[in-house]
């Protein structure tokens, strides 16, 4: 098959204030190497596996606020949420508040060809073993002093978007939560506000879930991307939006024709692109808002 399109893997490790110089050199090296070792997977399984690879990667690291190292909820347990998005066959699976399993997108993965496909709590851990998932506490020393602080702390949830070279996209996200939520709340990383992919355009978000919910942020820059904008204005039009409503919240997005955007209303958000042509990486800076 031949194509025009560029393919793109464009992760991010979570939107909020920015972190000290030492740990955000830190998180920016491993968004960097993490795109670059889930790279192959685009190329070999497409955007799909290679989505759910940078994510899988994500959770593993300990430095980000999903799988091990998540945020505690008030009750001081890590419960965990997590979508997954293929764009070419518009289906979307999902994990809520799941606990004792290492990595929730692997559970998103499997979901995704089943005919349950967003499932909670204990019934989406009892799918992970038959599954034969990976189950395991996920809480750190970090995240448990934070928590004893009470303190919310930086965001650092994850995600990653890619289209692949026969133009297929996909969309994935994870996280920990907001920190100190209270039990029972619903993250918008396990909905479509906060991933969502079609054949058009493929958006992961991170920040405030209930900011990201009321604005619909993912499924509302797919819908305008669909409509016929440009990727980037329509992200210059979420943007305005976002600023005029005080939503805080960043996301990255990739189009069917290569395009990329990662925008913020947040003082920061780590996030790395990698293309044919190399690396590129951000803390984003210069490109808020
Ligand atoms: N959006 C996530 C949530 O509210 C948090 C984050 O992105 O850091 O659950």
């Amino acid at each position: 098959m031949t194509t025009t399109t560029r393919p793109i893997l464009l992760i991010h490790g979570g939107a909020g204030r920015a972190a000290n110089p030492d740990r955000a050199a830190e998180i920016h090296a491993a968004v960097q190497r993490i795109v670059a070792e889930a790279w192959p997977a685009l190329r070999a399984g497409g955007a799909l596996e290679a989505v759910v690879e940078a994510v899988r990667r994500l959770e593993d690291d300990p430095r980000f606020n999903a799988g091990t190292g998540s945020k505690l909820q008030r009750d001081g347990a890590a419960r965990l949420s997590a979508s997954l998005m293929d764009g070419a066959r518009e289906r979307f699976s999902g994990v809520v508040n799941v606990e004792g399993l290492l990595n929730p997108i692997a559970l998103c993965r499997g979901l995704l060809e089943d005919a349950d496909r967003v499932l909670m709590g204990e019934g989406a851990l009892a799918r992970a073993r038959e599954l034969g998932l990976r189950e395991g506490d996920v809480r750190t020393e970090r995240a448990l002093a934070a928590w004893r602080a009470a303190a919310e702390g930086q965001t650092g949830t994850v995600g990653a978007v890619a289209v692949d070279a026969d133009g297929r996209l996909a969309a994935a996200t994870s996280t920990g939560g907001r920190g100190f939520e209270r039990v029972g709340r619903v993250s918008d990383s396990c909905t479509i506000a906060g991933n969502y992919a079609t054949a058009a355009a493929a958006v992961s978000c991170t920040g405030v879930g209930e900011h990201i919910v009321d604005g619909g942020l993912a499924a509302r820059l797919v819908g305008a991307v669909e409509a016929g904008r440009g990727l980037e204005q329509a992200a210059d039009a979420l943007i305005a939006r976002m600023n005029t409503r005080g939503w805080e919240a960043g996301f990255i997005a990739v189009d069917r024709a290569g395009g990329f955007v990662a925008r913020r209303t947040t003082e920061a958000m780590t996030w790395c692109a990698r293309t044919d042509d190399g690396v590129f990486g951000s803390w984003s800076e210069d490109e808020r808002g």
